[in-house]
């Protein structure tokens, strides 16, 4: 059987056979929610997209520490540094306390994820326990002479950083179109271009989420948590990284010049890779009405809605693991839209699987196996798996595994004891474990 894993990379837009750096041992950060507010259902395609990922590598024998991160401070609600910060807006909108935002919405975030059926993480660190690590990465970069500060605040200095290290690899931009298209944004005379992105901002007076730096009394640039956090618990080289498609620029863009300035990664080193990633993993997104699903314009649904059936959107209710199954019939780096249509037609599939499986046990035991090749299946299923965790190919071949099981139960096929364990173990294995789903 044909184990090795093939994972596309961002980086470079080609699939590489995966190579851990330490045998047998993987190291996944992937970015978490912000926790402001609910998770919507996008959000939830990206963390289940992860949750695959994590499953497949651990079902191949993979000890694997993934860190997926809380955001609790530090994201404001413009990518280019702007605005309030997105969780203090809301406790003032509120009249609560951010951390009460916060424990909120992760509590949200957490329940969700359970009843999609997401492992927890390894490890899920906040960005405000690392504010500490923030404020040594950013002395770090100063001693580089990358980043600037001003009036109390820290930039990153991306064209001096480009003018000895490329910027612009994972996202593609380059960096003069990057000038030409980057408006000059009010109220951030402070940077010297606008490209430049903040380690670290001074708290205008009214800012509650603060902390005292060498600088100022504020709180750090959104992209230098993942910095912090991906460093400390997997090192300056680790094997995946993942998000969102939207992440891809300015975030992910942004952490990798962060962590090449600190290593002061060149061009000249031999390996072509010195992103502190070696893959990049980017989840697509999910659609509503042919539009990203997203908190901001309103385009969305909670998974609680389609949970309960109460929303304006669809007839009838969907449960998680239908939703579940809906996102795992598409490649994670697919577009999904979300239908009723789609959504009914998953539920049939769902309950095919189910019914298909629960067969199982009751099935009569013959001499010799006839009409399906189960070596050959099983290879078929590894293959689709390895070859990027094709989960929609997966699931086909599964459906060609409840066509042979429905044979077996009519009289028409005949299986042996031992292939009848085999396909048991196989069909539990990548229904619940790889797949994650339940029988409910
Ligand atoms: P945020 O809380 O905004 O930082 O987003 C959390 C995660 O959800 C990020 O990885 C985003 O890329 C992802 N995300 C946001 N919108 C969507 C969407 N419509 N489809 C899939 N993932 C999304
Ligand atoms: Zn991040």
């Amino acid at each position: 059987m044909d184990t090795s894993l093939v994972l596309y990379n961002s980086l470079n837009g080609k699939k590489e056979t995966f190579k851990p750096i330490i045998p047998n041992n993987v190291g996944m950060y992937v970015c978490g929610p912000t926790v402001y507010s609910k998770v919507h259902l996008g959000n939830c395609r990206t963390f289940i997209s992860f949750d695959l990922i994590f499953r497949y590598l651990q079902h191949l024998g993979y000890n694997v520490r993934y860190v997926r991160n809380i955001t609790d401070a530090g994201h404001l609600e413009n990518d280019a540094d702007e605005g309030e910060d997105r969780i203090a807006k809301k406790a003032r909108l509120e009249s609560i306390e951010p951390m009460e935002v916060v424990q909120r919405y992760t509590v949200d975030f957490r329940n969700t994820m359970a009843q999609f059926n997401a492992l927890v993480p390894s490890i899920e660190p906040t960005a405000t326990g690392h504010i500490l690590e923030q404020i040594e990465l950013i002395k770090d970069i100063i001693k580089k002479e990358y980043a600037y500060e001003v009036n109390g605040s820290v930039y990153f200095d991306v064209i001096k950083f480009n003018k000895d290290i490329p910027y612009g690899k994972l996202s593609g931009r380059n960096i003069k179109d990057l000038i030409h298209n980057t408006r000059s944004l009010e109220g951030q005379s402070d940077k010297k271009n606008p490209q430049d992105f903040a380690l670290w901002k001074k708290a205008e007076p009214l800012h509650i989420l603060r902390w005292p730096s060498p600088w100022s009394d504020g709180f750090p640039g959104w992209h230098l948590e993942c910095t912090a956090m991906s460093t400390k618990y997997l090192g300056t080289q680790f094997d995946i990284h993942g998000g969102g498609m939207d992440l891809k620029f300015p975030h992910h863009e942004c952490e990798i010049a962060q962590a090449e300035s600190i290593h002061k990664k060149s061009q000249s080193i031999a390996c072509n890779n010195t992103s502190p990633a070696n893959i990049w993993m980017h989840a697509n997104m999910l659609t509503l009405n042919g539009n990203k699903m997203a908190k901001s314009t309103g385009n969305n649904i909670l998974p609680a809605e389609m949970f309960s059936g109460e929303n304006s959107l669809f007839k009838k209710s969907f449960s998680p693991m239908v939703v579940r199954f809906f996102m795992l019939q598409a490649h994670y780096r697919s577009i999904v839209d979300l239908s009723e249509s789609a959504l009914v037609a998953s539920e049939k599939g769902f309950q095919r699987l189910i019914q298909g499986l629960s067969k199982i046990d009751t099935l009569p035991i013959g001499d010799k196996s006839t009409g399906f090749d189960l070596n050959l299946w099983q290879n078929k299923c590894y293959a689709a798996m390895n070859d990027d965790f094709n989960s929609p190919l997966l699931i086909a071949h599964l459906f060609d595994a409840v066509k042979y099981i429905n044979s077996l139960a009519n009289g028409l096929q005949k299986i042996n004891k031992t292939d009848l364990n085999k396909l048991s173990k196989l069909m539990n294995s990548f229904f619940f474990d790889v797949l994650g789903l339940l029988n409910t």
